[in-house]
């Protein structure tokens, strides 16, 4: 290449890194990080959750060595390693609860616990929270037996994985405020373990940010349609949230937000920061809270009014999940860790890991975002408050048109208000809080001031 064609490019590249510095700069720390994320690691965890032989919710307890008790003891073992790590600012514990016979999928009163271990923020003032979970509990084909093998590797060792690689890596670092990396149970028994911590969050009055749970991401091969694709990975998110007052709903209506909810902004979120952190995975956002008719783990969140999402894999395979062990016509039936791709289950983790300490470095997102609606203009005229705490290096205002899934352009501006040439009637915009280092918070949908 020519000199001269080399210094223009190394210009052009300048300039657009000075226009748009803080939607393009990578923090190395953050690189560093999702460089730390092993597949070995994880398929090691899946392997050794495997072998408690089931962990079924209503499965043996006193066992060391099968059931839902020894997986529970040995995943808060494995947090008590990374707590040694972190000189002692990780703590575990198991978070015991009792549930009622249910007359469903509860036969008797039944003592549950979740293991979580919480990783304490440095800024006593910051009462944020951030959740991550995966479910620890496995079931057969009949949700009820709770004795024969189910291996559970894909559903969901793989989430339980993801999650304790991020406490492994995370709990190494600071952040200023509260994370926690949770194993629920419960979960194909009705959401139990996740619907005990999201009313303990909501009854403590939790700020949490964000909840995101990952279950099943470490298949990449579908029954039936035989689709083959480690390249884009499933975010539900929910589009009307649960949770909404009467006012919200008529402001939701007048302002056309039927795609911006904060849950919806949270997954847009995920997809940007992967796009920037992980090479050849795709954010795939569905619109809905979860799978046509089911729920998850993130689901009693949305329905306490948190924002929370769940990450699935692409393309399900239904021979290797809610399935007995067993052979049948020469096929191989059971959730196994012989069908699972560890090299994709490592990049939805490297999304998770991105997204996650992207927002746990975050300035809190701005307040009172508003639009200017009294004149007539193709302009849009922006309006926010600063938000209180870690400062604040500028804001991006995100924009795209209203027919576009995700944001498609940003505008850095160092203010707290902006004139932009792009008229509300055609466009979509948010705006969110950015360090100096890039940590963006979740983008703000503007209400209207009058
Ligand atoms: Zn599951």
């Amino acid at each position: 290449m020519k000199p001269a064609l080399i210094f223009s490019l190394f210009l052009l590249l300048f300039i657009s890194h000075t226009n748009y510095a803080q939607t393009t700069v990578d923090d190395p720390e953050i690189k560093k990080m999702v460089a730390e994320v092993k597949s070995e690691n994880m398929e090691a965890t899946v392997r050794k959750l495997v072998s408690f032989g089931t962990r079924h919710t209503l499965s043996d307890t006193k066992s060391n060595t099968r059931g839902i008790g020894a997986a529970q003891r040995w995943v808060k073992s494995e947090f008590d390693k990374y707590a040694l790590a972190s000189g002692g600012r990780l703590t575990s514990v198991i978070d015991f609860f009792t549930i009622k016979a249910d007359g469903r999928r509860i036969a008797t009163d039944s003592q549950l616990g979740n293991v979580m271990a919480t990783l304490k923020g440095t800024d006593p003032t910051d009462d944020r929270v951030l959740i991550i979970s995966g479910h620890l509990d496995s079931r057969a084909s009949d949700v009820m037996d709770a004795k024969s093998d189910a291996p559970g590797a894909n559903d969901d060792a793989s989430g339980v994985a993801a999650m304790m690689e991020l406490a492994r890596i995370m709990s190494q670092r600071e952040f200023p405020f509260t994370l926690i990396f949770v194993a629920v149970v419960g979960e194909e028994q009705g959401l139990y373990g996740a619907k005990h911590l999201a009313d303990v969050a909501k009854d403590g009055k939790w700020n949490v940010i964000a909840m995101i749970n990952n279950d099943m991401i470490g298949n990449s091969l579908s029954s039936g349609t035989l689709l083959r694709d480690n390249t884009k990975v499933r975010v539900f998110s929910e589009t009307i949230p649960f949770l909404e007052t009467e006012a919200e709903s008529k402001m939701r209506k007048s302002t056309n937000r039927d795609n911006d909810s904060p849950s919806r902004q949270l997954a847009r979120y995920i997809k940007t920061v992967t796009n920037q952190y992980v090479e050849q995975l795709d954010i795939n956002l569905v619109y809905r809270n979860d799978r046509f008719l089911r729920g998850g783990d993130h689901t009693p969140f949305s329905q306490n009014g948190f924002t929370a999402i769940r990450f699935c894999e692409m393309n399900e395979n239904y021979d290797h999940q809610h399935q007995n062990v067993r052979k049948e016509n020469n096929i191989q039936y059971g959730d196994l860790a012989e069908f699972m791709d560890f090299e994709y289950m490592k990049k939805v983790t490297c999304s998770n890991l991105a997204t996650f300490s992207n927002l746990a470095w975050s300035p809190k997102a701005p307040t009172n975002v508003g639009i200017e609606v009294k004149d007539l203009t193709n302009f849009s005229t922006l309006v926010w408050t600063a938000p209180e705490g870690k400062s604040v290096y500028g804001y991006n205002i995100v924009i795209r048109e209203t027919s576009s899934q995700h944001w498609e352009k940003t505008i850095f501006v160092k203010d707290t208000k902006a004139e932009i040439p792009y008229s509300k009637d055609n466009f979509f915009f948010a705006v969110q809080a950015v360090d100096a280092l890039g940590h963006s918070s979740l983008p703000v949908f503007p209400l209207p001031i009058r």
